[in-house]
C-alpha cells in the first residue's frame, strides 16, 4: 500500500478558505497501473461517498478497476479525514487537499471540476459549487463590494510515509 497526497497551490483573491465538498466531491484522476505501467487515457471518478465491494466481498473501496492491459484488479481509497483546506496563509505553497491509499495503481494527473467551496471570513460569505475546471474562478462579494477569485491553480502528487 502506498499513500499518495494530492496537493494544490493557488492564488486567492480576497478569499480565506478553499476546499472541496467532500465526501461528495468527484476527484477526476488519471491512473497508472503499477504492474504493467499502463496509463488510462480517460478520467476516472473517485468520491469518498461512493463505495464498491471488492471481489472477496469482505471489504469495499472507493475505486476499483481491472487494468485493461494486464487484467489485474487495482483499487484506491480516500483516507478518511485526510481532506484539507487551502487558506490565505497557504498562498504560494503546495498544501495537501486529500490523501489516497493506493493498491496497485497510482494517480498521475488531476483535473479539477465543480464542487469546490470558497469562503470569505470578513463578510461571512460562502460560495458553493465553485467550478475550477478552467483552473480559475472569479466572483463578486456584494457585502464587501470587492471581487473574489482563484487563479493559477496547480496540483501535484506526493508520496507520504
Ligand atoms: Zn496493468
Amino acid at each position: 500500500m502506498v499513500k499518495i497526497s494530492l496537493q494544490i497551490k493557488a492564488n486567492l483573491e480576497n478569499l480565506d478558505e478553499l476546499f472541496t465538498n467532500h465526501p461528495d466531491y468527484n476527484f477526476l484522476l488519471k491512473l497508472k497501473c503499477l504492474n504493467c505501467g499502463e496509463i488510462s487515457d480517460k478520467w476516472h471518478d473517485v468520491q469518498e461517498s461512493q463505495r464498491f465491494p471488492t471481489k472477496t466481498g469482505k471489504s469495499d473501496t472507493h475505486f476499483l478497476a481491472r487494468c485493461k492491459l494486464c487484467g489485474r484488479e487495482n483499487s484506491l481509497d480516500i483516507i478518511e479525514g485526510s481532506n484539507g483546506k487551502y487558506t490565505g496563509d497557504d498562498v504560494g505553497k503546495f498544501k495537501t487537499l486529500v490523501t489516497f491509499d493506493c493498491r496497485g495503481i497510482e494517480p498521475i494527473d488531476f483535473q479539477p471540476s465543480d464542487g469546490w467551496i470558497a469562503k470569505v471570513e470578513e463578510s461571512n460569505k460562502t460560495f458553493n459549487d465553485v467550478d475550477l475546471s478552467e483552473k480559475e474562478w472569479v466572483e463578486y462579494d456584494d457585502k464587501l463590494k470587492q471581487s473574489v477569485g482563484i487563479y493559477e491553480l496547480e496540483s501535484k502528487f506526493v508520496k507520504v510515509k
